[in-house]
């Protein structure tokens, strides 16, 4: 089977599991000159520390790599409390610096022909080793936990310092690094259960005073298994067996760190090659049930809460160690707009009465403590009769024609199973399943696979995390996610910890049987299959690539239809796509991806399932509007309001002077809602010769600001008349000595690109690139000449060098002119833009990505003007290490050329060689990205000349 398979690495040895024995034995068989790859189904090392939560150590017995993190006057035999991003951090570059390599997120399953069998969120794949060590879990037993307190005051002091454990039911108190109040209560839990465990360790919180004000922080999160340390020893499938964390329990005591680590520092011996015979087991057992929800998150918790109390036998899977996904252990662990209505009321209801119940003194409204939400939405699933799976992640699906009819999964162990059912519903956030199942999907925006930035969220305190904006990551592509976990943790060292999970903001979108756009938002669009109502502002963290933001008008707070058809793949039945990754294109989801609104889409998700598996009838046939007459029955969708009135031309040109500058729309606060009509879009759309007229004549009356936006409104009727008052207007302000700064006071704007927060010219450009007209090369000069690329203007959210750049090259890419190539060749030339592809290693620096971003952008625009450095460049990045740059660069190639040969970059030169110099292609129509939020402004505006083969 393994011919099928992606290769995930090649290495001489290949260790399995991230324990400190895997650690040491990777770092051991580097150092003997071997290429190692470690493999991990979490995302940190060392588990045995980080994943239980007992982040300490013993001076005089202290893992190598974390000796730098001990003082070197303290008396052997001391714990010493470690932090445990730092432990992480220093266990991660033990391995990168001796040579090895690291693999995240992926379960191993067995051994095949040439190497080791793999399953994580990119499906199967296989690593090519000469041998395999495995430093993995053992069976579970789940003797020890451990929850992080921080506050707690004097009274409480003289009862920590304790280590080991307490006896069944006890409490033991240890020191953590923080200083006065911040301890871990270790509790031993027969049955290892999590939840149970949380229940027992705060104890404290509720029988002892000097908890009065603490705060809960991270739970141990790792079910460890007791037994003796065992030698090394080789199975007889030929595995050579280190015992992993199978020793960090002796009895009723924790194994020394120190002695966990010398398990896998000996003998540095090679090991054995693999079987000669694959060994990669079958699925182990099957479940049959009547709905699947895979992806216990957000979404999908309330996916299989609605469909479970709708009366269907209901199984959930979720890959994390409990429910509740990004907003859980994923560490996001507040709202942020969404309606908190129905459904999301409940949740919420729930997890004050679960924070009440522990003792938390605060948060539970609005802001949660992650495990207390997590062990609310546990025990609810638990009331509804939800069969519950945590630790396992699928990996393939199964079909029966076009019918989706189950899934396949690993578990913590690597164990196989399957459940089959007869509605099968997509939570995992990314649409795994529908895009294993062959459904149609794009990864983040069509052409570009930009998204928005992904996280490992960041501890500073114990109890709270900082939101955080990371780059550009591949979530469903393995080595992309480890290589962004590793930057996202060297971004920020003094951390105190980071988020079990790594998170995205948005990963792959179903391409649905229908797309939601930002125009549908713009415009109020009512569906008639609405299934709820979502309420957002236009919460944009990254670049945008739709129309509106990028002339400026920066949507206000709305609330949207979701119709029942966005969780519908095209090709592919038995299937419902829920949570984030519903049919909705890169620039409708900041909108739409809010908690409240995806709970209380899980749950409407859960409920369609339901009566999909009572009725046995596929999602694509099910009796919507009886769907639609039980939510509205529940309370759970707002009552139908009718699409705002939109008055007509003269009223709309005479409206649209009322609200400038367009941005000034997103101006509101976080409980208002905008149900309005937005002249500016309405008269953008309607293309009719009256309406056109009515503007040209506006125009010759108007001045100042609404002037421009008229002039804008002609660009997009194809006017002439609006592109010569942009051209003059530009050329006035590009006079000046320095390149105009951001004014706008946009809200939550960030590092650029965020919000579409711009400097206001910038959306004059983007407005003419729209126009295609040549008058722009001489504007486009202009800002290469003023354009400040020192670091400094990086950093500086005003000055904004992003969003002059990618303005100019919008427009150069557009107009494909060779005229334009000086103005673009000035761009590049700075050092700050070209050269940023990196092949191997992990940035933590992420405007290092940004710089990228805009390489690629100029070479994108190079090439379209017909200059073979720009070609030469997108080449360069196909071997770029981050996985969505080198799709983006491949995506551009086969547009270019119409050809395609993948990342073989010699392929790619040798074809490139044969039109030297290439012909100006200017961007298409057909893939201007605009195009899916605005097909009715871009197609009538293709150049005859420079058509793609
Ligand atoms: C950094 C960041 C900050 C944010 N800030 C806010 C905020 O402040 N407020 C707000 O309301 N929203 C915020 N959001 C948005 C919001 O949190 C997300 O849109 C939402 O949680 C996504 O829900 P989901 O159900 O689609 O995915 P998730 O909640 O991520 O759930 C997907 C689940 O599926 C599991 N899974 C995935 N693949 C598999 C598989 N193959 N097998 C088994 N299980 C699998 C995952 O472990 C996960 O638990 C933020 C998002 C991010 C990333």
């Amino acid at each position: 089977m393994n011919e099928a398979l992606p290769v995930w690495g090649e290495a001489d040895v290949a260790v399995v599991g991230g324990s400190l024995a895997g650690v040491a034995a990777a770092v051991a068989q580097a150092r003997a000159g071997r290429r190692v790859l470690l493999t991990d189904p979490g995302f940190a090392l060392g588990a045995e520390l980080t994943a239980a939560n007992r982040p300490w150590v013993t001076a005089g017995s202290v893992p190598e790599p974390l000796a730098g993190l001990v003082g070197d006057h303290v008396p052997a035999g001391t714990p010493v409390p470690l932090r445990p991003a730092a432990v992480k951090l220093a266990l991660e570059d033990a391995v990168l610096s001796a040579g090895g390599q690291l693999l995240y997120g992926v379960r191993w399953l067995g051994t095949t022909l040439d190497g080791a069998v793999f399953a994580g969120k990119s499906g199967r794949g296989v690593v090519r080793c000469g041998g395999l060590l495995n430093a993995g879990r053992g069976p579970r037993e789940g003797r020890v936990w451990s929850v992080e307190f921080t506050g707690v005051g004097g009274a409480a002091a003289g009862l920590s310092g304790t280590h080991g454990l307490a006896g069944p039911g006890g409490v033991r108190l240890v020191d953590g690094c923080r200083g006065p109040g911040h301890v871990y209560a270790l509790v031993n839990v027969a049955e290892g259960n999590r939840r149970a465990a949380l229940v027992e360790a705060t104890r404290p919180l509720r029988e002892h005073p000097g908890f009065a004000g603490a705060e809960v922080g991270a739970v141990g999160t790792v079910p460890l298994a007791g037994g003796a340390v065992p030698a090394w020893a080789q199975r007889e499938d030929g595995v050579w067996e280190l015992g992993g964390g199978a020793a960090a329990v002796d009895g009723d005591d924790l194994v020394d760190a120190g002695e966990l680590w010398s398990v896998g520092s000996l003998p540095p011996a090679h090991p054995s090659p693999p079987p000669a015979a694959p060994a990669c087991p079958s699925v182990a057992r099957t479940l049959r049930t009547d709905v699947l929800v895979v992806g216990g998150g957000t979404s999908g918790a309330s996916a299989a809460l609605g469909a479970a109390r709708a009366g269907a036998e209901t199984v959930l899977v979720e890959a994390g160690p409990g429910p509740g996904g990004t907003g859980t252990h994923g560490g996001v662990h507040s709202y942020w707009f969404g309606r908190r209505a129905g459904h999301a009321a409940e949740i919420q209801r729930l997890t004050r009465e679960t924070h009440r119940a522990l003792g938390l003194r605060h948060g539970g409204v609005g802001r949660w403590n992650i495990e207390a939400k997590s062990l609310a939405l546990h025990r609810a699933l638990r009331r509804a009769g939800v069969q519950l799976h945590y630790e396992a992640q699928a990996f393939d699906v199964i079909k029966d024609g076009d019918r989706v009819v189950g899934a396949v999964f690993a578990d913590a162990e690597g164990h196989t199973f399957a459940v089959r059912a007869r509605v099968v519903v997509d939570a995992t956030g990314d649409a795994d399943l529908a895009a294993w199942a062959g459904a149609p999907c794009a990864y983040g925006a069509a052409d570009t696979h930009t998204v928005m930035w992904s996280a490992l969220a960041r501890f500073d305190t114990p109890s709270s995390t900082v939101n955080s904006f990371g780059g550009l990551a591949d979530h469903t592509d393995v080595q992309d996610t480890t290589r962004a976990v590793l930057a996202a943790r060297r971004r920020a060292p003094g951390a105190h910890d980071h988020a079990a999970l790594p998170v995205a903001r948005e990963t792959r979108h179903l391409a649905g049987q229908v797309t939601l756009t930002l125009t549908d938002q713009l415009i109020g669009r009512r569906w008639p299959d609405a299934v709820t109502v979502h309420f957002s502002n236009h919460d944009l963290k990254g670049k945008g690539e739709a129309l509106w933001p990028q002339l400026g008008l920066i949507p206000p707070n709305l609330e949207i239809d979701v119709p029942y058809r966005a969780l519908l793949p095209r090709n592919v039945t038995g299937l419902l796509v829920t949570g984030k990754a519903i049919s909705a294109t890169h620039d409708a989801l900041p909108a739409l991806r809010m908690q409240a609104d995806l709970e209380n889409l899980g749950e409407v998700t859960g409920l369609a399932a339901a009566r999909c598996a009572a009725g046995d009838v596929p999602p694509h046939r099910l009796d919507v509007a009886a769907l639609q007459a039980e939510l509205e029955r529940r309370g759970r969708l707002p009552a139908r309001r009718p699409a705002p009135r939109v008055p007509p031309t003269p009223a709309l040109v005479e409206e649209l002077g009322r609200r400038l500058p367009l941005h000034s729309y997103s101006d509101m606060g976080r409980r208002e809602v905008f149900r309005g009509v937005i002249p500016f879009v309405h008269l953008a759309l309607d293309q009719r010769p009256a309406t056109t007229e009515a503007l040209t004549a506006a125009l010759d009356r108007a001045t100042g600001q609404l002037r421009t936006v008229l002039a804008q409104l002609l660009v997009l009727h194809g006017q002439r008349a609006g592109a010569d008052v942009l051209v003059a207007e530009l050329t006035e302000t590009l006079a000046g000595p320095a390149l105009p700064p951001r004014t706008s006071a946009i809200r939550e704007a960030q590092l650029p690109p965020d919000q579409s927060a711009m400097p206001d010219p910038c959306y004059l450009l983007h407005t003419l690139a729209l126009a295609r007209d040549p008058r722009a090369i001489p504007l486009w000069e202009r800002v290469a000449a003023l354009l400040d690329a020192e670091e400094a203007a990086f950093r500086d959210p005003a000055a904004a060098p992003f969003s002059w750049v990618d303005a100019v090259c919008a427009g150069a890419e557009r107009l494909g002119d060779p005229a334009a190539v000086p103005a673009l060749t000035a761009l590049r030339d700075r050092p700050a833009l070209h050269g940023q592809w990196r092949t191997g290693g992990v940035e933590p620096d992420d405007l290092q990505e940004r710089r990228a971003l805009l390489e690629l952008a100029i070479a994108r625009a190079l090439a379209a003007c017909g200059s073979p450095r720009g070609h030469r460049t997108l080449v360069a990045y196909l071997a770029d290490n981050r996985a969505l740059l080198a799709a983006q660069a491949h995506t551009r190639l086969t547009l270019l050329t119409g050809v395609d040969h993948g990342a073989d970059r010699a392929a790619w030169l040798a074809h490139l060689a044969r039109e030297d110099p290439p012909a100006p292609r200017p961007l298409p129509s057909a893939h201007d990205p605009h195009r899916h939020d605005t097909p009715a402004l871009i197609p009538s505006r293709d150049p005859a000349q420079g058509a793609l083969p």
